[in-house]
């Protein structure tokens, strides 16, 4: 009845209020579940900043399409925009679609039926396509994306080895220019459907996530009911995308469909957004042999920046996490994986990424390993997987 009711009273206000109040409420809870615990202005060394400004920094995740903030604007509050990216010099963002959070949500169990979504969907006055359908929510957020590259003159779509191309040349040649690759979080998106997974492609998605927070036709997720392997649907869609030059992304996916994929495929395979059960012990996060799994496959784990991957609110804990991984797969396997605007307190925002470059150096890593971390590894993953 509470959910009823809190749908309801969503669907009353997203009728009766006027744009200005809808937004101004929607901007309030986005600020309180988008938390910086280490705000900017953030100052650095001059041998951090030339190092930083050296590198190709690449991020495998961000929900920031969820929200309806305009990210050609700086904003005060939330994590990302594109004069934060701009000035952490962020050469390739990962944006990633959430289209559907259970109601209750925890890491342990959720149903898979429950659509605690919903009410932001209606308050931000999303079209009424995505009010039901998990698909349609996909597309929407492409299509935000795709007028964001339209208004933005730095920004690039990549969906093929020719964008990363293009937008290796144009920062080679001094230009700001920042690639964005699509990503979905959770195949319940595909609503069953296997000519979704087509739909998906075709509106620029290159990242299909097979797990978010509940079990899906496809797979398990850790934080699901069941928790189990790939179904012989899975099976299907798994090979299909690997054909079309999708990455997979074992993010949120539960044990079992992590050794199942790593058996069954010979493709490089991704965790987007984690952490490392010896840092941080919960089981959203990997143990060291899901880390090797993923590692033995030529795949990358990237390390979030949340305090459920990393059970703290400071860069010293994701970086504790990030030697964990390289001393136990290697800097070739580590990489960044945010979750900025995901709903979560992370201690910078994108404008203070030089920040985790400085932690890196402090903690003796040595610059070919940061530039490893940081996004080189993102660029050749990704290089070797997209299409043509
Ligand atoms: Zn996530």
């Amino acid at each position: 009845m509470k959910k009823k009711r809190a749908i309801f009273l969503a669907l009353i206000a997203a009728l009766l209020l006027g744009d200005t109040v809808l937004e101004f409420v929607v901007d309030q809870v986005a600020q309180r579940l988008n938390r910086v615990s280490h705000p900017g202005p953030y100052e650095i060394d001059e041998k951090v900043a030339t190092l930083h400004r050296s590198l190709f920094i690449a991020d495998l995740h961000t929900d920031v399409l969820l929200w309806n903030r305009d990210l050609l604007e700086r904003s005060p509050h939330g994590h990302l925009d594109l004069p934060r990216l701009r000035e952490g010099n962020v050469a390739l963002q990962v944006f990633s679609a959430v289209t559907q959070i259970p109601w209750g949500i925890n890491v342990h169990s959720n149903p898979a039926d429950s659509d605690l979504l919903l009410p932001l969907v209606l308050l931000q006055r999303w079209p009424l396509a995505t009010w039901t359908s998990p698909m349609q929510r996909a597309l929407y957020q492409a299509r935000k994306l795709e007028e964001l590259v339209q208004r933005a003159d730095d920004l690039i779509l990549v969906r093929s080895r020719s964008d990363l191309t293009t937008l290796l040349e144009r920062r080679q040649h001094g230009a700001t220019a920042i690639g964005a690759v699509l990503s979905l979080e959770g195949t319940h998106a595909l609503e069953g459907k296997a000519e979704n997974l087509e739909h998906l492609f075709a509106a620029g998605y290159r990242i299909l996530g097979l797990a978010h927070f509940a079990d899906t036709e496809v797979a398990g997720s850790v934080h699901g009911e069941q928790k189990g392997g790939l179904t012989p649907f899975g099976r299907r869609i798994v090979r299909r995308a690997q054909d079309l030059g999708m990455v997979i992304d074992l993010a949120h996916t539960a044990p079992q469909t992590i050794e199942e994929i790593a058996a069954l495929t010979t493709a490089p395979l991704l965790v987007s957004h984690t952490g490392v059960q010896a840092t941080c012990d919960s089981p959203r996060n990997l143990s060291d042999a899901h880390l090797r799994a993923i590692a033995g496959s030529g795949g990358l784990v990237g390390i979030a920046l949340f305090p459920a991957a990393i059970c703290a609110e400071d860069l010293d804990h994701a970086v504790e996490a990030m030697l964990h991984a390289v001393r136990t797969i290697g800097a070739a396997h580590v990489a960044l994986g945010t979750d900025f605007d995901g709903a979560v307190t992370t201690p910078i925002d994108a404008a203070g990424l030089a920040q985790l470059t400085g932690k890196l150096l402090a903690a003796g890593l040595s610059k070919k390993e940061i530039e490893s971390i940081m996004g080189a590894n993102v660029l050749h993953f990704l290089d070797a997987i997209l299409p043509k």
